[in-house]
């Protein structure tokens, strides 16, 4: 025999009876229906999930959450401990969410308070139709009692989701939400922060598809309207403006020379009566001039490859139809949107102007998406065909907290986005204060914070943050904006501006670190199968030494009388970091013989990024000043992950077991040895990832400006003894990733990682 009811689920059951059957909408009731089970159960919150499309749950009420949540969240079924449900078809109880396996974490909901949850699946016919789940915000433990309550009243809910008119209302609720999820695309975070502002799509070349041409008179035709539209445009363009006169005056000039250049044309209309279309041939004759060009070491040649790339690619976007030009300088803010950029790709504009960065491939560790995080710019990517569906000038609001991109959005969400960008600048303001705090833990452990700089525009935290010093200066971003390879004289006189910025504080300059994602434009690749571990770094600067040399002598000059921090990137042994130091010293040497001030004191060290050197960190450690973890390679060679992969983007993690033992054993050997270590990789401007280095044992972190404040406030909040209590406990775990646990770990201590 049935047990009776118990007389919470009879009461329970009477109410949400009168809330159905009242006259007023479905969507008036369901929020009725998830205040009563709330306020019921005696709970801080609930929600009410429904299945549509068999694979998707979409949120169709709920109380305790923010109220833009509602007809605007969907999760796929089996993801998180919602989504597990209604797989999996059990009621489930959480005593701490943030502890949870599964506990999928997602900054638009504001799970933040919640503790406790209980969750029961409404099932239909043996299939779940949706879920119905509660929350608490301390931690708690639901009942057998809770359970049964929850899932009798799943049970009537059941009845009423198959009813008409729940079905024409999920039709009209999904209609809505089909417009809403036309109109926003979901991707990944790169660099959190909001932003609004007109699209700018940053034109890339495409491959060719089509070969040849159907018609070889309407190719020339066409070819020929698309030749003499973009030089009308580009005359009207350059002469409209008002450039002043420089050299960058002359290299716009040289630029629609090569545009206007009548053997390049002939060349290209020379292939299409040879059969190809004109998209086909002007790739053609640009690999033509390539491959007469690109073995030259003559660095004005070289240059005009560049240009004529830039002029073939503009060709092909008329050829495209795609001629829509924005003109950026009128805009006061903007939305770049790409397919992928590099860093120096982006300086092409003005970035007080950049509000947010859309791209179509990309990962956290890309430099383009650095350089902007180091802007404080949002970045958002791995969003599938959203550049070829956005056009110039269309409107876009960016939520790079959570990853998603809303195109032509509505009043309401562009007000949710100014209070939320107004609720950053008071962020902002905030941490201005902690700028006069010290960097200190609350075991009272002195954390050295330093900046990592490539640009110029990252000299600027030096004073807004007060930070110790720059910990990395990547010195390949000035010889990535550069024209050609600076010499000696504009190198030192670009390293002493530095230091002079620096006001005596500490920096560390790290050798030219090119190849793989970071190109230098004036200079040829060979185009290899596997450029992260190919002719890159300090392998091309010890083959090519006479750069390496020049480097060297330009850090000594720059640093006369002051303090020198060398380190070396990517070293793979002993045998390398000793060549490299033994090209230093030599300059140095050269240096006394010519009676030049020399600085007072020089340190060299090198980057820990390639597995190898952690097997012979002991030998190294004897000859190093100190070390420097790059986290971003170390990450992508220990888990052998391209970091510039975006289908692996996601697939491993920083925090988990294997890495952290590396990051451990390295740092107990620095210790060990008395060598000065610290980490200058992303991980450090993470504050969960920051977090567990400091219980790791790590003093020193480098963290790009824009990240500085949030690594402070945790560093403050922090205590690392308790920390590496803890840490030492999970490294014995063995889950894919510890992220959930230690962002419990957190929470329940108080330590600042948002
Ligand atoms: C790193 O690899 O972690 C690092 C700091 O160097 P980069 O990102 O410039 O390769
Ligand atoms: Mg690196």
């Amino acid at each position: 025999m049935k047990a009776p009811l118990a007389n919470r689920a009879v009461e329970m059951l009477r109410l949400f009876k009168k809330i159905i059957n009242n006259r007023s909408g479905m969507s008036v009731k369901l929020t009725r229906v998830v205040n009563m089970l709330a306020e019921q159960m005696k709970t801080d919150a609930a929600a009410c999930y429904l299945v549509v499309d068999d694979n998707y749950l979409e949120l169709f009420a709920s109380c305790g959450f923010r109220a833009e949540l509602n007809n605007n969240l969907s999760l796929r079924v089996g993801d998180g401990i919602i989504g597990g449900i209604a797989k999996s078809k059990c009621t489930t109880t959480v005593e701490n969410i943030w502890q949870h396996p599964d506990f999928l974490y997602r900054a638009e909901v504001g799970e933040e308070k919640y503790k406790s949850f209980l969750g029961a699946p409404v099932i239909r016919w043996g299939r779940a139709v949706g879920v119905l789940c509660l929350y608490k915000k301390e931690a708690y433990e639901f009942c057998q009692k809770d359970i049964e309550t929850l899932e009798t009243l799943a049970m009537a809910f059941a009845e009423w989701a198959a009813s008409d008119d729940m079905r024409e209302y999920k039709n009209t609720f999904m209609e809505q939400r089909g417009q809403t999820i036309r109109n926003q695309y979901k991707g990944i975070s790169l660099s959190r922060g909001f932003g609004v502002g007109p699209a700018v799509v940053h034109r890339r070349r495409q491959a060719v598809s089509k070969i040849f041409a159907e018609d070889k008179q309407a190719e020339l035709e066409r070819l020929a309207q698309a030749h003499a539209k973009m030089n009308h445009d580009l005359d009207e363009k350059f002469n409209a403006s008002k450039l002043g006169i420089g050299e960058h005056t002359d290299i716009l000039d040289a630029y629609r020379m090569f545009a206007k250049d009548k053997g390049w044309y002939n060349k290209i209309a020379g292939h299409v009566e040879g059969g190809l279309t004109a998209e086909a041939a002007v790739e053609r004759a640009y690999e033509d001039m390539w491959n007469r060009l690109s073995g030259t070491q003559d660095v004005y040649l070289k240059e005009r490859l560049h240009d004529l790339r830039d002029v073939a690619d503009r060709l092909l976007g008329y050829l495209d139809g795609d001629t829509a030009d924005v003109k950026t300088a009128d805009l006061t803010e903007m939305v770049v949107v790409a397919q992928t950029m590099g860093p120096a790709d982006l300086m092409d504009y003005d970035y007080h102007k950049i509000k947010a960065l859309v791209l179509e491939d990309g990962t956290p560790t890309m430099h383009v998406a650095i350089v902007a995080k180091a802007l404080g710019i949002p970045v958002v990517s791995k969003i599938k065909d959203i550049y070829k569906d956005i056009k110039n000038g269309e409107l876009l609001a960016v939520d790079g907290d959570v990853g998603v991109v809303y195109i032509r959005p509505s009043e309401k969400i562009l007000e949710s986005f100014r209070s939320k960008i107004a609720e950053r600048q008071r962020q902002a303001a905030e941490l201005v204060a902690l700028k006069k705090l010290p960097s200190r833990t609350l075991d009272k452990q002195h954390i050295n914070m330093y900046i990592n700089v490539g640009l110029d525009f990252d000299l600027d935290y030096i004073d807004k943050t007060n930070c110790d010093g720059i910990g990395l200066y990547r010195t390949e971003i000035p010889f990535m904006a550069a024209e050609k390879m600076p010499d000696v004289e504009h190198q030192i006189a670009h390293y002493k501006k530095l230091m002079d910025k620096a006001h005596g504080k500490k920096v560390v300059f790290r050798s030219l670190d090119v190849g793989s994602d970071k190109l230098l434009p004036y200079w040829a690749y060979s185009g290899e199968e596997n450029p992260a571990i190919g002719w890159r770094s300090i392998r091309i600067t010890l083959d090519r030494r006479a750069i390496l040399r020049q480097q060297m002598r330009a850090f000594i000059r720059a640093a006369a009388g002051q303090e020198l921090n060398v380190m070396f990137p990517m070293i793979a042994n002993l045998a390398e970091f000793r060549d490299a130091k033994e090209t230093l010293l030599l300059e140095l040497e050269k240096e006394k013989r010519r009676l030049r001030d020399i600085p007072k004191k020089v340190n060299i060290g090198l980057m820990i990024e390639v597995p190898s050197v952690v097997f012979q960190l002991d030998a190294i450690l004897k000859e190093a000043d100190f070390i420097s973890v790059g986290t971003n390679d170390l990450a992508q060679f220990v888990f052998a992950c391209d970091r510039t992969n975006n289908r692996l983007a996601e697939r491993y993690d920083v925090l988990s077991v294997p890495f952290l033992r590396v990051m451990r054993d390295i740092s107990a050997k620095a210790a060990q040895a008395g060598v000065l270590c610290s980490v200058c990789g992303e991980m450090a401007s993470n504050p969960i990832e920051a977090m567990v280095l400091l219980g790791l044992g790590y003093r020193n972190l480098s963290v790009s400006g824009a990240s500085f404040g949030k690594v402070k406030r945790m560093v403050r909040s922090a205590n690392t003894a308790h920390l590496a209590d803890y840490i030492q406990t999970l490294l014995d775990f063995n889950q894919r990733t510890l992220r959930p646990q230690l962002m419990a770990y957190a929470h329940d201590h108080g330590i600042e990682i948002f």
